[in-house]
Parts: C-alpha cells; structure tokens; sequence
C-alpha cells in the first residue's frame, strides 16, 4: 500500500468519523427537536382549532363559563399534573368559582380570597409568572397553595371590563419546567376569551335591556290585564245596579215580582246559586224568607225560618250586629250552623243587612255551591244592592199599605154616597108632603091664621126650603159621584147668561144690587147640558147676590177665548181670603167669615166644579180679599156649529 492510500483511507476513516460525530453532535438532536416542535405544532394547532371550532358568542354569563370550562378541560388533558383554578373578583375579593384537578377526596376550600396579587394581575394585561410561591400573607390563599400543591403558577386574567380583568385563571404545579410548553396555549385561551367577552358583553347588555323591558313590559301588561278585569267588573257592577235602581223605582206592585226581579240580577252578577231576602216578622219575632227568592221554591221556603235569639245563625248575628258576614266554607265554618248551609246547599256565603236608616228589616244571603269564590269587594258591592232593595221594600209596602187604605175608603165613600142617595130620596117625599100642606095654610085656605101662626108657619116655609134645597144638592152630588151621564147638546152661551140674569134680577133688586151682563159680539155655542150649566151659572150669581152687601154690583160677562168660551161672575162683595181659596170648592166647605152669617150649604161650588170638569172645562176663582170676587168657568167650544156663530 503506497503513502497516497494510505492517507486516503485515513482521510475517508476520519471524514467518515467527521460525519458520524456531526451527525451524533447536531444533526440527530436537531431532527428530533424538529420532530417534537412539529409535533408540538401540530398539537397546538388541534387544539386551537378544536378550540375555535366550539367558539360561539354565548348568551349568558353562565354560558360563557361553559366555553371557558371546555377549554379548560381540553387544556387539562395536555396538562394533567397542572391544577387550574378560576376566580371571579367580587366585592373586593376573589371568589374561587371553578377548578380542575384530580383529587381522591374532594378537599374542603374557603370561597373567598384576599390576595394583592390577584388585584395587580387583575389590572395587567399580559399573563403573570409566579415562583416560589406561598401566598404571602394571606393565610387561606396559602392553605388553597398547599392543598393543590402549587408552587409555581402562571395566572392569566381574562374577561375584562374596561381595563380590569373580571376573572383569573390560575395555571399552577409543583414544577415549573412544562409552563413553557402551556404559556402558548394560555395566550391562545386567554385572547379566546377575551375576544367572545367583548362581543359577548354587548349582547349580555342587550339582553338585560331586552328582559328588563320584558319584565316591564309584562308588568305593565299585567297591570293592563288586572285594571281591564277591574274595569270589567265595575261596568257589571254598575250595569247590575242600574237594573236593581230601575227595578226599584219601577211599577212592581208587590214584594215577591220586586225581590224576585232583583235576586235575578244579583245571582246573575255573583254567580251564585241561591239568592234570599229574608225579612223580619215582627209577630214571629223571626227572619222569613221572604216569596221571590232565587234558587228556593217556595215549598223549601216554608223550612227556612229563624229566630232572631238564636245568635248562632249567622244571619241572625247580621240583623242584629248590622254587619256583614263572608264564608269561603260555610258548610266547614264554625261562624255558620252548617246544618243550614247543607240545607241551603251552599258552601261560599255571604250575608249582609238590609236597613233603613236606623231600621234594620231584614237580611239578604247570597250562596255558592263552589268554595271562596266570593270577594270582599262583591261584599261591599251587595251592601250597596241591599240598600236599594230596602228602599223598593219600603216603597211596595207603602204602596201595598196605600192601596188597602185606598180600597177602604172607596168602599166607605160608595157606602156613604149610597147612604146619602137614599136618605136623600127618603127625605124628599115627606119634605114635598110638609111643603105642601105648610104653602096650602099659608095661602089661608084652610082658615084665617094669626100674626104668630103666619110669622112661625113662614119660619117652617123657609126652613123646609133650606132642607129641599140641601137635599136637593147632596142628590146632585150623588148622581154626579155615580157618574151621570151628561146630555149634551149645542148651547148658546149669550142665551144662557141673558135667562139667568133675567131670572136672578128681582133677588138683586131685593137686596138693591145692580145686577148687569156683557156678552163678546162674536161668542160661539159650546157643547153642554143646558140643565146642569144653567145650575152652574145660578149658582155662582146667587152666591155673588148673596154673599156681596146691599147696594153692591155683580157682573156677568161671556169672553170668546178661541178653543173656549169664558163665563165670569164678578162681584165687589167681601172677597175670599187667600188661605180660603183653594178650599172653596171642597165639599161642605164654607169661608168662616160668612158661614154664620148667610145660610148655605157649602155645596154649590163643588158640584159647579164637578160640572165643569165633567164638561171638559175648568173652573178658577179670582179674588182680591176686601174688594171682591170673580168666579169664571170655561167650556170648549162646539167645534161642529162653532164657526162664525154669535
Ligand atoms: P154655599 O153658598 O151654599 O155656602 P157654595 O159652595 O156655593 O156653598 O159656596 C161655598 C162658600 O164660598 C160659601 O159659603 C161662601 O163662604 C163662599 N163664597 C161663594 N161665593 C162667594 C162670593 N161671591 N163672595 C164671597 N164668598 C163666596
């Protein structure tokens, strides 16, 4: 072997020996270290999109510590000898809200920490290494350290608010040698984080605003419901009231429709089954259920009657204590004798008192088969219903009692006119016979008479005058009461008045009166009987003849008034005082001043109102006291003859 193979060989040994310690020395550790920082890699790149792919923008706070604890967790499978523990501050402290690790027994933790350094790390941005740590002064924050044996720590804040970070994930172990291999993976997580909790927070804040006007809009809604349902119930409750007013104050003649009308509308408006009245009986001295209740024949109405000792009834109490009563259960109550109220069959019961004024007469009960259905406003509500039906009890009663009374005196009135009718025509025959023979002896027919037998048979004339013409009146006025038929026919009034002039002008001229008449030129015929309104028209001027003082005026007048005809008999007599006049056509009423001085009856002006009304006419008195009376009657005119007629 030559000197130039040997050096080649040695040259080849040795760059060989070159290569193998290269390879050895750089290149071997350089490919693994490639190998592992691309597997590394590839890890971390799993990771983060794994991570990325769970991202979502949660809704809720709650939601948002799920993604945190999912990352977490898959963080955790890398790292299982680290602990990881996540704190919130609140109110000044750090409260521990979630960890992972992997105890054998779950060790008891306090909640809440006071660590300064938490509060610095809260306010930097950037994730903080921890050695050696212990602590610090902070007792329970060094218990929690020793518990999850924490040495070295990485504490990352995240979810900030502004410039302060919400919450801390502490990423701690007892070494520290794989925090390198972590810190990546802790920015990714934190950044993660921080990014869906800026965008999150909107949507927290929006979402807030949206419940917060949820709720007030419920609210509101709610309050329009419960007004709305109040509403509805007053317009029932003012609906049912107008009915029980209008029941009230309508023509039901008795108390059983009445009652009846009104149980109607409040059974109808409670929803109950059985409405009452019941009454107190004075005889009895009982409450009686009285006709026309809703939801009780009237056979089950007889069973239903209570005295009023017996305090135990609850109806009885509210007569007496005028206090309304509520039951939810009557027929569990020990208020109520549940005897009756399973006779009643009701089981919500209410009870209040009917008064008048100071008077309480009865009470009304109003009953449901169902439980508590009623209210303390339906309470109130009925009170104010029982007072309208005290109100239509009166009423009905007043009137019941008024129509009896009516009754009565019709029947005392038929009886007394009949009395009268028939003595009347009893008095007659014998007043004719007196009459009579009393005018033949005066006459002297049968013999001379003396001065006292002439002047005492001249007081018996003039008395049996009195008496005919009293009877004759009363005959009138029962003929006139039994509804007499009128005969009517054309009447010319200018006729009438110049007749009863002419008939009354020698009693004028006896008393010298100045009896004179005026008629309108063009005064139509009126529709009347001739006998009666002549008796009328006599009547009113005798009594101006009579009651006016010798020497005084009467005149008659007749007025064409269009649709009537005015008669008017004037006199300057005494007059009729004011507080007289509206009596003076009342029967058998006669003014005190002249009553004892001129002899009468007191019935003429009532029958001339009678006739006149009968007539269709009216009849009025003017009169000023002292300076003398007019007494004017109308009558309709005869429409068929009473064109152009004078
Ligand atoms: P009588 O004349 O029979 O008493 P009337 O019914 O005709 O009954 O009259 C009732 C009363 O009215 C009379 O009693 C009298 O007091 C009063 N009266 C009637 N007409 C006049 C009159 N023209 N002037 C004053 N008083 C009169």
């Amino acid at each position: 072997m030559n000197e130039f193979t040997a050096y080649f060989i040695m040259g080849v040994v040795g760059a060989f020996g070159v290569y193998w310690c290269i390879k050895f020395r750089f290149v071997l550790p350089l490919e693994a270290r490639t190998r592992d920082l691309s597997r590394s890699f590839e890890r971390f790149t799993a990771f983060s999109r794994e991570a990325l792919g769970h991202s979502y923008i949660p809704d809720s706070v709650e939601h948002y510590g799920d993604i945190t604890n999912h990352y977490l967790i898959k963080l955790h499978k890398l790292f299982p000898e680290s602990s990881m523990l996540v704190f919130e501050s609140s109110e000044g402290r750090w409260r521990l809200i979630d960890y992972l690790k992997n105890f054998e027994t779950e060790p008891k933790l306090m909640t809440a920490y006071k660590w300064g350094v938490f509060d610095k790390a809260a306010g930097d941005s950037e994730i903080v290494r921890l050695e050696n740590i212990s602590g610090g002064s902070d007792a329970g924050a060094a218990e929690l350290f020793r518990i999850f044996d924490i040495k070295a720590a990485l504490l990352c804040p995240f979810m900030y608010s502004g410039a302060q970070a919400a919450r801390i994930l502490l990423f701690g172990g007892a070494r520290r040698d794989f925090f390198d291999q972590a810190e990546p993976y802790l920015h990714f997580i934190v950044s993660q984080l921080n990014a869906v909790y800026k965008i999150s927070e909107k949507v927290f804040a929006s979402k807030k605003d949206n419940a917060q006007l949820k709720s007030e809009l419920d609210a509101v809604v709610r309050e329009l419901n419960m007004t709305g349902s109040r509403l509805i119930q007053r317009a029932k409750e003012r609906k049912a009231l107008y009915e029980v007013v209008t029941l009230g104050a309508g023509d039901e003649k008795d108390v059983k429709t009445g009652c009846a009308a009104i149980m109607n509308v409040v059974a109808r408006m409670m929803d109950a089954d059985v409405v009452a009245c019941l009454l107190f009986d004075e005889a009895k001295n009982e409450l009686v259920v009285n006709p026309g209740s809703y939801g009780i024949s009237d056979d089950e109405r007889m069973l239903y009657s209570l005295g009023v000792s017996n305090t135990a009834s609850s109806s009885v109490r509210t007569f007496l204590g005028r206090k309304p009563f509520i039951s939810a259960d009557a027929q569990n109550d020990p208020e109520v004798i549940t005897h009756y109220a399973k006779l009643w069959n009701v089981r919500s019961l209410m009870i209040v008192p009917i008064a008048l004024h100071s008077r309480v007469i009865g009470v009304l009960r109003v009953g449901s088969r169902n439980k508590g259905i009623f209210t303390q406003d339906q309470l109130e509500f009925l009170s104010v219903i029982a007072d309208e039906l005290a109100i239509l009890i009166e009423m009905v009663t007043l009137y019941e009692n008024l129509s009896k009374t009516a009754t009565e005196l019709a029947q005392l009135n038929k009886l007394k006119d009949e009395f009268l009718s028939t003595v009347s025509h009893e008095l007659k025959t014998p007043l004719t016979t007196i009459k009579g023979f009393v005018s033949v002896i005066l006459s002297g027919e049968v013999g001379p008479l003396n001065e006292q037998q002439l002047n005492f048979l001249g007081v018996v004339d003039q008395s049996v005058n009195r008496l005919t013409h009293l009877i004759s009146n009363l005959l009138d006025l029962s003929r006139l009461n039994s509804k007499v038929e009128m005969e009517f026919s054309v009447v010319n009034v200018k006729e009438l008045i110049k007749n009863s002039v002419s008939t009354m002008l020698l009693k004028a001229k006896e008393k010298n009166i100045a009896l004179t008449s005026v008629a309108d030129k063009s005064l139509p015929p009126v529709h009347a009987d001739t006998r009666w309104i002549i008796q009328v028209l006599d009547n009113l001027v005798i009594n101006a003849i009579k009651y006016s003082g010798p020497g005084a005026k009467v005149h008659v007048s007749g007025h064409n008034k269009g649709e009537v005809v005015v008669i008017c008999v004037e006199d300057n007599g005494p007059g009729i005082p004011l507080e007289e006049q509206a009596l003076i056509f009342d029967k058998f009423y006669r003014c005190k001043a002249s009553a004892s001085q001129v002899p009468g009856t007191g019935l003429g002006l009532a029958i001339s109102k009678s006739v006149v009304e009968k007539h269709g006419g009216k009849i009025w008195l003017e009169s000023k006291p002292g300076a003398g009376s007019k007494f004017c009657f109308a009558l309709p005119v005869d429409k068929e003859r009473g064109e152009g007629r004078g």
